[in-house]
């Protein structure tokens, strides 16, 4: 999923695994460490979830209170894969009821081998079990999956491989796609600003970098 991003990112200088730990706002801008690293700033992009944004911003900033005031909802998925091909009349699914709410065969994807599929519990159903251990999660999906597919009239597939992620901040209720306070050069994205999944984290990111330059053109015109 993020091999097109580590393509567009090959001539930049990029940090991975360095968490920040704190942002201050200084008269030159920002000041973001991640523990003995520190770096300044005249302007900062978050794209990070709202409440992990909510956490770093300083609570005096008016940003701090936006961020903390957008609730977002988890998502338990799981990859599953069988044996042999299950042959449903469709590669994906949206549920209206029950625990999953989405499935989808992965491999039906362009280049993909295998038996894959893709389920999402819905945010009710996430938000009962957060706390469950993946192997419940799977356990229960499972469960829940073949009785789908008993009605579909397929087989109970022999399940060879299967793994949770636990995504605790998989939707947001924003429709803005950029956060921004031009004045104290901090931009909020992320997926969560503009309907979530990667179609909505590429969007808020173009607001936001256009949200950025338009504040240095703006100090440029001021200059000249
Ligand atoms: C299991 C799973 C399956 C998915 N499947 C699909 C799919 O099939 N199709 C689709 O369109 N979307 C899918 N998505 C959603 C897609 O991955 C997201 O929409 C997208 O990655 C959001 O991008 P983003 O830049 O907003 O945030 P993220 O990709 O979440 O990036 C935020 C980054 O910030 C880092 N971070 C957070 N806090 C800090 C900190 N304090 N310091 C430093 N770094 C920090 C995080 O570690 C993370 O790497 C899936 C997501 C998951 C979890």
């Amino acid at each position: 999923m993020n091999a097109p991003l580590a393509a567009m990112a090959a001539a930049l200088d990029v940090q991975l695994s360095v968490p920040v730990t704190a942002i201050e706002a200084t008269a030159q801008g920002w000041q973001v460490r991640a523990g003995e690293p520190i770096w300044q700033a005249r302007q900062l992009v978050l794209a990070i979830p709202a409440p992990q944004a909510a956490a770093l911003i300083p609570v005096a900033h008016p940003m701090q209170a936006a961020a903390e005031n957008i609730p977002m909802s988890p998502c338990w998925a799981v990859m599953l894969s069988s044996e042999h091909a299950i042959n449903l009349p469709f590669a994906g699914a949206f549920m209206n009821d029950g625990a999953i709410s989405w499935l989808a065969h992965n491999s039906s994807k362009p280049d993909r081998t295998g038996q894959h599929w893709l389920l999402h519990a819905s945010v009710a159903w996430s938000q009962a079990h957060l706390e469950d251990s993946a192997d419940e999660v799977i356990a229960l999906l499972i469960q829940e999956f073949n009785r789908l597919l008993a009605r579909w009239g397929q087989a109970e597939p022999h399940w060879q491989h299967a793994g949770a992620h636990r995504w605790r901040f998989a939707q947001g209720s924003s429709t803005q796609a950029v956060v921004q306070s031009a004045e104290t050069g901090l931009v909020l994205a992320g997926d969560w600003l503009a309907g979530g999944r990667i179609e909505g984290a590429y969007l808020s990111g173009i607001d936001a970098a256009n949200a950025l330059l338009a504040v240095t053109a703006g100090q440029q015109s001021n200059q000249s």
